[in-house]
C-alpha cells in the first residue's frame, strides 16, 4: 500500500486530496498544527481512516521525525498562510510558512529519502501584475502581495531542489479552485454563504471590497486529482491548472443571488476598508500543458460551481437555523 502524507490536510484541498487517496487504496498521513480547540471538521467524515501527526511548518525536526517514521512514497505540500489579504497584516508569518515551510518539507524529503516525490502548492497569485495573457508555465512572474512573493520563492525552491539534488518534486500552479469547504474569508465562500443568509432574511446587506477583478476559477476536487496526476509522471515537471475562463467576483455574486430568485445588486455594496493595497486585476490560465501532458480537464463549468456552493451553504444555513431554534427552546426562549 503505498503512503503518502499530506501538509493542510485540515484545509480545503488537503481533505480532498485525504479522500482522493483513500480511494486508490494509499494509506494517508496528515500533518496537523496544534490548535487549542480541535480543527477537523472538513476530516471528521475520514479520521478513522487515516493517520494524523502533530507537526508544524515552522518546526524542521517534527517534519523530518514524521518522515522518517512513516516513510511516505509522496509528500504533497498543501499547508500555507494562504489568504492574501492576511499576508499584508502578517507578511513575517507569510514568508515564515508559506515561503520557508516549503524548504523545510523539501529539506526533510531530502534528508530522510530523497526519492520521496514531492507536490508544491504554487498559484496564479504569481503572476501578478499580469506579463502576457492567458498565463502558461512559461509566463514572467510579478507577484502583488507578500503571499504572492511567499509562494513565488517556494514555486523556485521547489525546481531548485529538483536541478540541484535530482528529487522528484513538482510545483502545481493552481488558479484559484473554490468548493463548499473553502474557507469562509474567500470571496466566492462569503458570496454563497451570505446569499443564502439573506435568502433567509438573516441579513440584507453584504460589504464587499473589489468585485470587478476577474480570476480563473474551477472546482476544488478536479484540482487535487491534476496534483496527484502530476507525481505519476515519468519525470517531474511544472503545471499551469486552470479553466482557462476568467469571470468577474460580480459575476459570482449575479449567479449566486439568482440562484436563489434575489438580485445581488440589492444586497451586496462595496467598501474600500476591504480592497488589498495592490490588486490583481484579472488572471485566466492557459492549461494546455495539464491537458496534453497529464489528459487533465476540469469537470465541472463556472455556473455548476457557483450552483453547488450556493446549495450546500443553503443547506449549511437551514442547519444553523435548526441549532439555534433548539438551544432557544432548551432555554426557554
Ligand atoms: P486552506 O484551506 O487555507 O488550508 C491551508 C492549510 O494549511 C490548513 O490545513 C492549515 O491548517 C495549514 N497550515 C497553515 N499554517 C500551517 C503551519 N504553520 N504548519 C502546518 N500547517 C499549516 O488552503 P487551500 O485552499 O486548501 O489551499 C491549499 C494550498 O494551495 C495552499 O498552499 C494554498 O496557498 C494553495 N493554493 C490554493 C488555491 C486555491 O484557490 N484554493 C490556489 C492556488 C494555491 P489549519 O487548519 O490549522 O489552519
Amino acid at each position: 500500500m503505498p503512503t503518502a502524507i499530506v501538509t493542510g490536510i485540515t484545509g480545503q484541498d488537503g481533505s480532498y486530496m485525504a479522500e482522493f487517496l483513500l480511494e486508490r487504496g494509499y494509506h494517508v498521513v496528515g500533518i496537523v498544527r496544534r490548535t487549542s480547540t480541535e480543527n477537523n471538521g472538513r476530516i471528521a467524515h475520514i479520521q478513522d481512516d487515516i493517520t494524523l501527526e502533530p507537526g508544524d511548518l515552522h518546526d524542521q525536526y517534527s517534519l523530518i521525525e514524521i518522515l522518517k517514521k512513516h516513510r511516505p512514497d509522496e509528500v504533497y505540500n498543501l499547508a500555507a498562510q494562504s489568504f492574501v489579504q492576511t499576508s499584508w497584516y502578517q507578511p513575517v508569518l507569510t514568508g515564515e510558512v508559506t515561503a520557508l515551510g516549503a524548504t523545510r518539507m523539501l529539506e526533510a524529503v531530502r534528508a530522510v529519502d530523497p526519492g520521496i516525490r514531492f507536490y508544491q502548492a504554487s498559484s496564479s497569485e504569481m503572476f501578478g501584475a499580469v506579463q502576457e495573457w492567458p498565463q502558461s508555465e512559461s509566463t514572467p512572474f510579478y507577484p502583488r502581495s507578500p503571499y504572492g512573493v511567499a509562494k513565488l520563492y517556494a514555486h523556485w525552491i521547489t525546481i531548485n531542489y529538483r536541478e540541484s539534488f535530482d528529487m522528484y518534486a513538482c510545483s502545481g500552479i493552481c488558479f484559484n479552485h473554490e468548493s463548499p469547504r473553502r474557507g469562509l474569508e474567500f470571496v466566492t465562500r462569503k458570496i454563497s454563504y451570505n446569499a443564502a443568509r439573506v435568502h433567509h432574511e438573516i441579513i440584507d446587506k453584504v460589504p464587499f471590497g473589489n468585485l470587478t477583478t476577474t480570476r480563473d476559477w474551477g472546482y476544488a476536487p478536479d484540482y487535487v486529482r491534476a496534483m496527484w496526476l502530476m507525481l505519476q509522471q515519468p519525470e517531474p515537471d511544472d503545471y499551469v491548472l486552470a479553466t482557462g475562463e476568467t469571470h468577474s467576483g460580480e459575476e459570482f455574486a449575479e449567479l449566486a443571488f439568482a440562484h436563489l430568485g434575489l438580485d445581488a445588486r440589492d444586497h451586496i455594496y462595496t467598501s474600500e476598508d476591504l480592497f488589498r493595497p495592490a490588486e490583481v486585476d484579472r488572471l485566466i490560465g492557459d492549461p494546455s500543458k495539464a491537458r496534453e501532458k497529464l489528459g487533465w480537464e476540469p469537470s465541472v463549468t463556472f455556473k455548476e460551481l457557483v450552483t453547488i456552493m450556493v446549495d450546500a451553504d443553503m443547506e449549511l444555513v437551514e442547519s444553523e437555523l435548526a441549532h439555534a431554534q433548539i438551544m432557544a427552546s432548551r432555554h426557554g426562549a
